[in-house]
């Protein structure tokens, strides 16, 4: 499964500090490096971007992340400007509930718009599909909940003919995107790591599927010594705490 990450572009951090987070997630095998815009002055997001793009060369998958910072006239402005940096996508551009204000940008840029991390059900993501307002939809399957649910917005998804980039969560996530048929990118980050034993592995751009069960985690120690009650379902409903 195709594989970017984020977790080296975040506004706070200097241009030269995502420049070596950039570095290293390539030579760590990511396929592709997405960074946050969306500061106060529109020029330094610009600069930044355009350094990025310079360090990684044309035609590595680079996307950006507005985390819904611009309203619609500045997203315009914005798309155009980075037009012609070869963008993968433009994420959250807007208001995550503005499904015309995605379309009319969809419409109007060449780059493809992604959103849909923030919303929490197959209603939701429909209403971006009805208005034609996503290239990449980016379900979030924690939020939606669960994977039933997410199974509903893959299909309708696919019907629409648009491309899946899920939101956080790859240890689930790759899983799901590995069923949907119009090549999706799984989002890389290592935030969940310290749950699980287990390790997710990345070669040449692409995340592994992995062959254990299931989603292919236990919990670590470390997540048990976390865990402060934990809870036994039996077959009938009955819930029993165990420790
Ligand atoms: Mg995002």
């Amino acid at each position: 499964m195709s594989c970017y990450n984020t977790s080296g572009g975040f506004l706070s951090m200097s241009i030269e500090q995502v420049l070596d987070n950039t570095r290293a997630a390539v030579a760590a095998g990511i396929g592709g490096i997405k960074i946050k815009v969306g500061q106060p002055d529109a020029k330094i997001d610009l600069t930044r971007v355009a350094a990025v793009r310079e360090a990684l060369g044309d035609g590595f998958p680079l996307m950006v992340d507005a985390n819904q910072q611009w309203n619609r006239s500045t997203a315009i402005r914005m798309g155009r400007a980075l037009e012609d940096l070869d963008l993968v996508w433009i994420e959250e551009p807007l208001d995550a509930y503005d499904a015309e204000g995605h379309a009319a940008l969809a419409r109007e840029l060449a780059t493809p718009i992604a959103t849909g991390e923030m919303l929490t059900s197959p209603a939701e993501h429909e209403e971006l599909l009805r208005h034609g307002a996503v290239d990449f939809l980016q379900p979030d399957a924690p939020r939606v909940g669960g994977i039933t649910p997410f199974l509903k917005i893959m299909a309708r998804g696919q019907q629409a003919g648009v491309r899946l980039a899920p939101h956080f969560a790859m240890e689930i996530h790759l899983h799901l995107a590995a069923a949907y048929e119009i090549d999706p990118w799984v989002e890389h980050f290592d935030w969940l790591q310290p749950l699980f034993p287990e390790r997710l592995e990345i070669a040449d751009g692409r995340m592994l599927v992995p062959a254990r069960p299931g989603l292919g985690f236990s919990l670590s120690e470390q997540a048990r010594a976390w865990t402060t009650d934990a809870v036994r379902i039996d077959a009938d409903g009955t819930a029993t705490t165990v420790g």
